[in-house]
This record gives C-alpha cells, structure tokens and sequence, in this order.
C-alpha cells in the first residue's frame, strides 16, 4: 500500500510549487555556478570519486542559447584543468540546439570536444527522448570520427539497443550504459521493471565481452552486484568499466563500491536551469514525493484550523 501511495504521488511531483522542488531538489544539484560544480568535484575527488559535469538546460528553442552553452562548456574545461581536477562533461544535444539546428548543434559539440580533448578530458554525450535517438548517435559517430575523448549513452530499456551498441563497438566508442530516464511507448522500449534489468545485462555482457570501456550507470543494487559478476567473468582490471552515479542518489551504495576500490564516477549538475531535471530526481524518488505531499497536506491542515 504505501509502495502504491509512493506510485501515486510520483506523478504528480508537477504540481508542486517551484519553491518546493528546488528545496528538496538541492541533493541533486551541485548549485547555479561553475564555482559550486567545481567545490561539489572537489569534495567529490577527496572522497575518491571522478566526476562528470553537467550544465543544466535542454530543448533550448533560441540560437543564442546554445553559444552561451558552448562558452560555459569550454569555461568548465578549462578550470577542470586549472584545477587538475578529475572530471570530464556531459552534454546534452538539444541544450546545444539539436531541436533548433543540426548544423549548429554539431558544430558547437566538436567545439566542446575539442576544447575538452586540449585539455585531455572526456565528452560524454548524454541520451534523451527516443525521438532523438538516431540523430544523437549520429552525433557522436561524427564526433568520434575526430576526437576520440567523445562517448555516446545507451539506454536498456529501447528495444534498438542491441543494434546500436554494435555501431558503437565498431568504432570502439566508450558506452555509458543505463536504464533510460524517459517514459516512451511499449512499441519503442520495455516496460517491465525485470526485463529491463535483463536487457541491461546482456547489453552490458556483449559491450564488455568486445573491449568496450563501459559506465555502468545504475543506483539500482542488485543491477550492479550482477554487473560486478559480468565484470568479473571478463576477467576485467579496474581500469577497464566504471560505475556511474548521479549527485544525491543511492549514497552508501555508492561509498561501498569506492570502498572495493572500483572507479566511481558521479554525475554533478549545476546551473539555473534546474527544474526539469530536478522533477525527473523527484519522480525516480517517490518516497521522497510522498513525503513532500504529506508535509504540504499537513502544513495546509494546521494553516485552516
Ligand atoms: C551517471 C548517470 C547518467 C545518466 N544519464 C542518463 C542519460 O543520458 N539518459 C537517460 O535516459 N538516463 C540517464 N540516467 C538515468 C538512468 O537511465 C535511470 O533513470 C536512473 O539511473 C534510475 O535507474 P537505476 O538503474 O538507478 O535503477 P532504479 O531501479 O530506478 O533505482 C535504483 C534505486 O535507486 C533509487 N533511486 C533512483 N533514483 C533516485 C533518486 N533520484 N533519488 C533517490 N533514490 C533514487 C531508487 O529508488 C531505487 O531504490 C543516468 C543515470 C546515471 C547514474
């Protein structure tokens, strides 16, 4: 039952008032300047950890939006290096105006990487809605083709996974493999919580088995207890796979991996534009949305008495 209220409440974390959200969101995101990623990769590193930054935005329909991205992109690298600090990006195509112009968003994405490659850090190209799917493969595909510090995500759950991972160990492109963020329709991905957990593996079996150098994104502890068997099957150094994190999630599993000495890279956010990656983290959380909808209900009770 209360799993079920918790199901509930998930979906409607929309109506929240904005104030709300960014109170609660606060664990996921680093802060709205460079400055509060560099402090949150700092900590990050101390405690043993790589990062990856991200700033916020996406579906930007200006083209004005996408150069201010690309400038702050190329910033982030360079104090990354100033600062000798272990961290890379990830960049979202439609923040660099893919829904606006393919030309433009190519162009500015082999600035950041080439920014990125200068200063010997790595590109992660971020997936989105499945409508994007083809044309952010394609990106990278054209990317990899001149810096080879560029690398694509895979989400499990598309039932086109298994043939684009192949395109990618072709051209020895490094996978962040996770369960996809995106609700999308049965004919184009899996719904079943186990099925899509079985996907996972046997995507993440056939990229290790070829040589790839896979991020294993997933909070999800019995996913990577069975991803640490495939690792060890291949008989793999930790050297050669990663686990990934987002900023906020699933912290002690995250302290257990980095206590075994595996590679742990956490995803940390940052910018103004916080709020529809903030809904997502509240939506995978819905305790967390139960919890803030009975605090609002009984705050509102004790109001109207
Ligand atoms: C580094 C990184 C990068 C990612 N990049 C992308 C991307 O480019 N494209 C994309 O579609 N998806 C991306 N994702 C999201 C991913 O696809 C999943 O939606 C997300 O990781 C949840 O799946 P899970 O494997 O963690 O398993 P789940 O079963 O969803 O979660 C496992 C456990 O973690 C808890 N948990 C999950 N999220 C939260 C949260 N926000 N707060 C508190 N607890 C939580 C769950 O409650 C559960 O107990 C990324 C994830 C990571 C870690």
């Amino acid at each position: 039952m209360p799993r079920l209220l918790d199901r509930a409440m998930a979906g409607t974390v929309q109506l929240l008032p904005r104030r709300i959200v960014r109170r609660v969101s606060e664990r996921y995101i680093a802060g709205e300047t460079l400055a509060d990623a560099l402090a949150t990769v700092r900590r990050l590193s101390a405690g043993g950890c790589l990062g990856t930054v991200d700033l916020l935005g996406e579906h930007v329909t200006s083209r004005q939006q996408p150069l201010a991205t690309k400038a702050a992109y190329r910033e982030a690298i360079q104090r990354l290096a100033e600062e000798k600090l272990p961290a890379g990006v990830s960049v979202k195509p439609t923040a660099l105006g893919l829904a606006v112009d393919r030309d433009l968003c190519l162009q500015s994405l082999r600035e950041v990487a080439a920014a990125a490659a200068q200063h010997g850090r790595f590109m992660r190209v971020d997936m989105e809605e499945s409508h994007y799917t083809t044309s952010t493969l394609e990106l990278v595909h054209e990317l990899h083709a001149d810096h080879a510090n560029v690398g694509a995500v895979i989400q499990a759950r598309l039932r086109r996974s298994p043939d684009d991972i192949e395109g990618l160990l072709r051209e020895r492109i490094s996978v962040r493999l996770c369960k996809g963020i995106y609700q999308e329709p049965p004919d184009v991905a899996l719904q079943d919580f186990d099925q899509i957990r079985t996907a996972y593996l046997r995507l993440l079996d056939r990229l290790l088995e070829a040589g790839c150098y896979v991020g294993i994104a997933t909070h999800d502890r019995w996913l990577a207890e069975r991803s640490l068997e495939i690792v060890r099957h291949h008989g793999l150094g930790r050297h050669q796979y990663e686990f990934q994190m987002l900023m906020g999630v699933a912290e002690p599993l995250r302290r257990r991996l980095v206590t075994a000495r595996h590679r742990v890279r956490v995803y940390v956010p940052y910018g103004g534009d916080w709020y529809a990656y903030s809904l997502r983290r509240l939506q995978e959380n819905p305790q967390i949305a139960t919890s803030i909808a009975l605090s609002l209900i009984g705050r509102a009770t004790v109001t109207s008495r």
